[in-house]
């Protein structure tokens, strides 16, 4: 088995979003960096292709702002909500968010947002990448990570490789070969906190607006149906719940995720005319989403985690590249410091995990409780119609869009206490 010498001083497993940006933040940092992904760019992701304001943040700064303007996409200025009782409302983006100047955000898929990302790292001096290398597992010494070991998949023999570093990155996603390697059984999903979803592209919707939109549908509660406008009167349509929803829903009701997706494109009365000449443009995919509510360890010994394969999906909108990017950005950061203190064991590296839980803790555990309260009909009901009719409903929901106080008021009872009486 060929081995190389270390030299790296951080190999990063997977190159999405988190992956990417690690790379790319480190390799402007002076450190020397391999990229590694077992898929060729560009790849498709299955996913929403709505891109957060936090994820805006991170392509801002990487320059690439223009780049996704010049690529097909869906203009966005807010958001629409359905309640079980088929009340909608719609709520713009506030113009202030900096994030989404003039209160405009994107849909862009991801076979292009990604691409983005990779290209990005791929240019950044210092970062050499590899394509269709599969990690298979992390190489320890003395209960350290210093390396990884995997097959490169244009060789037919198959034979296996091991590369070196100082630093390994876990950025492999939800299915992480790096974090069952460092975490054990510990990596596997808790299916009460991850989600389930599929989602196909289609042409010929009618009413679509320049809005996400987020339905909360009464046959497939507690799970949430999304239509996100995407270039050229095309949308990104799907459904997801939470895996032990699901897993009760199939029993209960002798049903699964395709067939409530069938039912409510065909049959539920809000869509069944929207969708009535609509057409599929794509398969329809699925895939898992690793919520941040549920904490895994991130950092130990010679390795850390980010993105999915760290579990950081918001688990009220089920958004992910914004905390794949974010933490990518910590991570680089706290990487670069322990390289410097020469010092990269488990005491250095955690620096990393508490950053993460500061930065993004409190707002995980709000969109946990909101996702929790989003279970009830009654609530989400008398949410959607008190906003409908009440400008300053609107108000609130419109600013815990893009600001974590505003948002921090949904867990508070006096806030429902107001919306009765309002
Ligand atoms: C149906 C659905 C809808 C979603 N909608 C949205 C949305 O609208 N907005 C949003 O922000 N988020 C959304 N998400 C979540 C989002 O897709 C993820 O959180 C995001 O992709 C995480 O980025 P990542 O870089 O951590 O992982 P990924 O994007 O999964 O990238 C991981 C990379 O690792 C590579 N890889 C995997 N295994 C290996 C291996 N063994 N060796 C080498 N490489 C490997 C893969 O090829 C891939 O390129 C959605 C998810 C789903 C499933």
């Amino acid at each position: 088995m060929p081995e190389l010498p270390a030299a790296y001083d951080v190999i990063v497993a997977g190159a999405g979003p988190g992956g990417s940006t690690t790379a790319a933040y480190l390799g402007q940092l002076g450190r020397r960096v391999l990229l590694i992904d077992k898929a060729q760019f560009p790849r498709d992701k299955t996913c929403g292709d709505a891109l957060s304001g936090k994820s805006m943040r991170v392509v801002r700064e990487l320059g690439l702002v223009e780049e996704v303007e010049k690529l097909p996409h869906g203009n966005i200025r807010g958001v629409t909500f359905s309640a079980p009782n088929r009340v909608s409302v719609s709520i713009p983006f506030q113009t202030s968010d900096p994030n989404r100047p003039g209160g405009s955000g994107y849909c862009l898929r991801r076979m292009h947002t990604d691409n983005l990302f990779f290209n990005a790292a791929k240019k950044t001096k210092n970062v050499t990448t590899m394509e269709k290398f599969q990690v298979n597992e992390v190489v320890f010494e003395n209960g350290a990570a210093v390396g990884v070991k995997g097959i490169d998949l244009n060789d037919a023999k198959r034979e296996e490789r091991i590369f070196r570093a100082k630093v390994i990155v876990g950025a492999d996603g939800v299915n992480s070969a790096v974090a069952r390697s460092v975490l054990g059984e510990k990596a596997a999903l808790d299916p009460a906190h991850s989600c389930d979803a599929v989602r196909a592209y289609y042409s010929g919707i009618s009413g679509l607006t320049d809005q996400i939109e987020i339905h909360f549908v009464k046959a497939t509660m507690p799970g949430y149906f999304w239509i996100f406008p995407m270039e050229n009167g095309t949308a990104n349509v799907g459904l997801g719940l939470v895996s032990k929803d699901l897993q009760a829903k199939m029993k209960k009701d002798k049903t699964n995720l395709l067939s409530m997706f069938d039912y409510i494109l065909k049959d539920e009365p809000m869509f069944k005319e929207r969708f009535a000449n609509a057409k599929a443009i794509s398969p329809i995919t699925g895939w898992r989403l690793p919520f941040g509510s549920a904490r895994r360890q991130l950092a130990g010994d010679g390795w850390v985690l980010v993105g999915d394969a760290a579990s950081l999906v918001d688990p009220f909108s089920g958004e992910g590249v914004g905390n794949a990017t974010a933490s990518g950005r910590m991570a680089a950061q706290f990487i670069d410091e322990a390289i410097e203190r020469n010092d990269v064991s488990k005491l250095s590296l955690g620096a990393y995990e508490v950053a993460v839980w500061e930065e993004l803790g409190k707002e995980l555990a709000t969109s946990y409780k909101m996702q929790r309260l989003g279970r009830y009909e009654w609530l989400l009901n008398l949410v959607v119609n008190k906003a409908a009719k009440k400008p300053a409903v609107r108000e609130l929901i419109s600013a815990s869009l893009s600001d974590e106080v505003a948002k921090k008021k949904f867990e508070n009872p006096l806030t429902y206490v107001w919306l009765l009486l309002t």
